[in-house]
């Protein structure tokens, strides 16, 4: 289980000062699908906007 997430994304509600992820929990997902071959193709389900 992650405990401390790090996300750059600034303009997400969850994002906390020194770039932490606030959230209590986060869902990512492939683009790709169900599988992925890189991290380039994956994304936080859970951003939500400012
Ligand atoms: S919810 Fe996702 S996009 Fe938002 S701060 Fe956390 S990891 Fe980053």
């Amino acid at each position: 289980m992650a405990q401390d997430v790090l996300c750059e994304v600034n303009n997400c509600v969850y994002n906390k000062s020194g770039n932490r992820c606030g959230a209590t929990q986060i869902y990512v997902v492939s683009n790709k699908g169900k599988e992925a071959e890189t991290s380039h193709e994956t994304d936080c389900r859970t951003f939500k906007p400012e």
